[in-house]
């Protein structure tokens, strides 16, 4: 069985994480990576403790003593306004320090933020497809469903 961790963005700190959750079920955006037939299970959820995310410094610890090899950065941290400027960090952060596999995104991009960015300078400058390809994998009809 897979384990996994998520961190998400302060800035959603109130989210109750159900798109989250229907990701995972459903395998979509940063989930889907893992195949339907494999089971997944969430050891652990956390946000980042806001800016410049000092918690991302510490609670994967917890999340690794619950078995967990991969953590996902949340979508949040993709498509706020503007998106974190620190997730390649933190990526480059966890894989050197905790040597667990991170994946940039939770759910898919909710259409209306899609829209919005396409419009905004952040992803371009941050080369956010390259960091996050499974989140651009994603057609309309499922985007529009994350709405
Ligand atoms: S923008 Fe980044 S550092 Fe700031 S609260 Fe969100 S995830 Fe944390």
């Amino acid at each position: 069985m897979k384990k996994i961790g998520v961190i998400i963005c302060s800035r959603y700190q109130n989210c109750g994480g159900g798109k989250c959750l229907k990701a995972l079920r459903e395998r979509a955006g940063g989930f889907s990576i893992y195949p339907p037939e494999e089971e997944v299970e969430l050891v652990g959820y956390s946000t980042c403790g806001g800016c410049p995310g000092g918690n991302v410094e510490y609670v994967p610890e917890e999340m690794i003593k619950n078995g967990a090899d991969t953590i996902h950065l949340a979508t949040g941290l993709v498509v706020g306004y503007p998106p974190c400027p620190y997730i390649r960090e933190f990526k480059e952060f966890l894989e050197s320090k905790y040597k667990v596999k991170v994946v940039v995104g939770t759910h898919p991009i909710p259409m209306k933020y899609f829209s919005e960015h396409e419009k905004l300078p952040y992803w371009d400058k941050m080369d956010i497809r390259k960091i996050a390809p499974e989140l651009f994998k994603e057609n309309v009809a499922q985007m529009k469903s994350y709405d």
